[in-house]
């Protein structure tokens, strides 16, 4: 045991379905503009530009239906609702043809987002971080297992307080679960414990204290937070 002069962190970790066992997550990789209609809703060309990322820090996660926090500093908190990939098996330079073999599980998450600070940090050319990286700003649902899953297609849905907020499907990915595998790992080396959020949909939208969000993913399972 290394001789550490504070307590080490604790691990951030995400429940797995149907089992008291935890996914330990290393990093949180998040890809923007990934569906054409929100590419647009946010005043962007939704032609097959190369897939860009952000990231969030590990501990930003919210699990096991927790509540989450209202964060400072905005009055504009939107959700985005998206699949989460979990890779199990690290690598670089990942051939789109190999990837779903680095895939642990997925799950359903939420990039939670300070809207009106990403918007200044647009204008103004500033980093994104404040507006997408905050605390609690990843609520995720429990991890199932790959399986044979087949990420390509399947419904994609957001209820706020009941009713749909957003709803698509996986097949209207611009850039699909094996291709962000393929290109991130030509940027970074991949390892496991990594989670990929893959982009949101259309009708992002923003929340308020109360407010309560069930998102699904077809064949994946559920998120489920409550704004306070
Ligand atoms: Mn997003």
């Amino acid at each position: 045991m290394p001789n550490y002069v504070i307590a080490p962190p604790p691990v951030a970790a995400v429940p797995v379905q149907g089992s008291d066992s935890l996914f330990p997550v290393r990093r949180i990789f998040c890809v923007g503009r990934n569906y054409a209609e929100h590419a647009i809703e946010m005043g962007s060309d939704p032609t097959r530009e190369p897939p860009f990322y952000f990231t969030k820090p590990a501990d930003a996660l919210v699990v096991g239906g927790a509540d989450t926090p209202y964060p400072t500093k905005t009055k504009d908190l939107h959700h985005e609702m998206e699949l989460v990939v979990a890779i199990g098996v690290g690598g670089s330079n990942i051939p789109v043809a190999e990837a779903l073999k680095h895939v642990w599980g997925y799950c359903a998450g939420l990039d939670m987002t300070r809207r009106d600070l990403q918007g200044e940090a647009k204008k103004t050319g500033r980093p994104w971080d404040m507006g997408k990286a905050f605390d609690h700003s990843a609520p995720m649902g429990a991890i199932m297992p790959a399986g044979g899953f087949d990420p390509s297609k399947g419904r994609i849905e957001l209820k706020v307080n009941g009713v749909v907020r957003q709803s698509s499907d996986l097949s209207k990915l611009i850039w699909s679960v094996p291709e962000v595998i393929a290109n991130l790992s030509e940027l970074v080396e991949l390892a496991p414990g990594d989670l990929i959020m893959t982009g949101t949909p259309e009708n992002v939208a923003a929340v308020v204290r109360g407010d309560l969000l069930e998102g699904h993913v077809e064949g994946v399972g559920t998120v489920v937070t409550r704004i306070v």
